[in-house]
């Protein structure tokens, strides 16, 4: 395979000087944050005086986690550091958990994120002969404009489509030679059904790429897109108060994503001790941002769980790889006891192949007890097929996931096109049961 580098001299940097690096960053980041109202409160009640008390990366330690709830409490000028005329945009997260919480930009700001986008998309093997179809919401959302400014920055051709009409997206596709698609993974999931749909052959279009993020996704998940869409799936990281994407992404070794550590430092910490996990164990990514000046953010609690790989990668970058991120610590669902996450459930189904491709999980109050009801949708040919066949792919499903999670949900098979699709980020699990419970 033939890698190219969107800064080699930055992408392959020895990790000796690559740390030298960040703590130069980190420092510089810490004046930043005494501009804010929060962290000169902050930092001044734990000693520290300016950027001369962090002499070396692991003094970063000594500084408190910041929360979202921090971020909310400082609405909405607290994590300003700029003065306001210099902030030239702002975006808010999508408020999956709760309120949202807004990021300020400065017109460098803009510059930076741009640039780590465009290195995120060259390092896929995009280049400026691309046409880039950016098949996600614009507007609070980062999604829409990081992308968009990243595609403009590598030179490819970068059509704003945004988020839903499938059958103008195809047209779109078709009319300009698109080569490249930005989506949740869930919406590309559904492409090839509505492809169908509408009659457009897969011949008639020249994609080959698609980036897919704002979500988690299986192995298996991205493996059935690829083969539904016949493209490469790549997988995109990020959340809005680290900019947005472009915090990590996979490289043509599709084996892990790249986390740009001269703009961000990730520690992954357990989330019930928050002390730091051992090398290549699981627990909750904490991202400290280097490459913002409006609104600095240290030790941010993202919530999301990872793994650092432990092995180089192939491509020659430095930058260490973060595993597939599995879900939220808070999107655990506990279930008469027992704790279950989504991604769970999702690896089950997306590992079976009459099964189709949207799903959703339903959790009720049954008397005293939770009852877990899975819906999943089936293909065309299976779902016509007799109903023993079909109660047996339901038993199936239903011993599968006991062994996984432990539990024996309720499982109900529907037709292909049937369960609700979301424009973006996917609903995949309503939880009925009483709040205080
Ligand atoms: P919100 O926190 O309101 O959803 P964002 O739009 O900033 O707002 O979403 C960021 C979150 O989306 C991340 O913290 C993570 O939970 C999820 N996310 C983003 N990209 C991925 C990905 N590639 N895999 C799994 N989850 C992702
Ligand atoms: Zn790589």
């Amino acid at each position: 395979m033939k890698f190219q580098y969107w800064n080699p001299q930055i992408e392959k940097m020895p990790r000796a000087d690559l740390e030298l690096l960040q703590l130069q960053k980190l420092k510089a980041e810490i004046d930043i944050a005494f501009r804010t109202p929060f962290y000169k409160e902050r930092l001044t009640k734990i000693g520290i005086k300016s950027s001369d008390d962090i002499k070396t990366l692991d003094d970063l330690k000594k500084i408190p986690f910041t929360t979202k709830d921090d971020l909310r409490d400082g609405f909405p000028y607290g994590f300003l550091a700029i003065p306001k005329e210099d902030v030239i945009r702002l975006h808010s997260s999508s408020g999956t958990t709760g309120i949202p919480t807004v990021i300020y930009f400065s017109k460098d700001d803009i510059k930076r994120w741009a640039d780590f986008m465009a290195r995120c998309i060259y390092s896929t093997g995009c280049t400026k002969n691309d046409v880039f179809q950016n098949m996600i919401t614009y507007g609070l959302f980062t999604g829409g404009l990081g992308f968009h400014q990243g595609g403009e920055e590598v030179g490819m051709l970068v059509i704003p489509a945004g988020a839903g009409n499938t059958a103008r997206q195809f047209k779109m596709m078709q009319d300009y030679g698109t080569t490249v698609l930005h989506a949740t993974p869930s919406f590309l999931l559904h492409l090839e059904t509505k492809m169908k749909e509408a009659g457009v052959e897969r011949d008639s279009l020249v994609i080959k790429k698609a980036f897919g993020g704002a979500e988690p996704y299986s192995e298996d998940t991205r493996k059935r897109i690829e083969a539904l869409l016949k493209v490469d799936v790549y997988n995109s990281y990020g959340l809005s108060e680290m900019n947005g994407p472009g915090v990590a992404f996979e490289c043509q070794c599709k084996d892990g994503l790249h986390i740009w550590e001269d703009g961000y430092i990730a520690e992954i910490v357990n989330p019930d001790t928050l002390q730091p996990v051992k090398e290549g164990e699981t627990g909750e990514l904490v991202l400290t941002i280097l490459c913002r000046e409006a609104t600095p953010i240290l030790r941010y609690r993202t919530r999301d769980l990872t793994s650092f790989y432990t092995e180089p990668c192939a491509c020659g970058r430095t930058h260490r790889k973060l595993r597939r991120i599995t879900g939220r610590s808070d999107d655990m669902l506990i279930i008469n006891g027992v704790n279950v996450f989504p991604s769970q459930i999702e690896e089950v189904i997306m590992s079976m192949k009459e099964v189709g491709n949207n799903y959703l999980i339903i959790v009720e109050k049954d008397g005293a007890l939770d009852k877990l009801t899975v819906k999943t949708e089936v293909n065309a040919e299976t779902f016509m097929d007799d109903s023993r066949h079909l109660n047996a792919l339901k038993e199936k499903i239903k011993e599968t996931l006991q062994t996984s999670i432990s539990i024996s949900p309720k499982v109900e098979l529907q037709e292909s096109g049937s369960l609700p699709i979301s424009e973006g980020k996917a609903v995949r699990v309503i939880d009925n049961r009483p709040k205080d419970v």
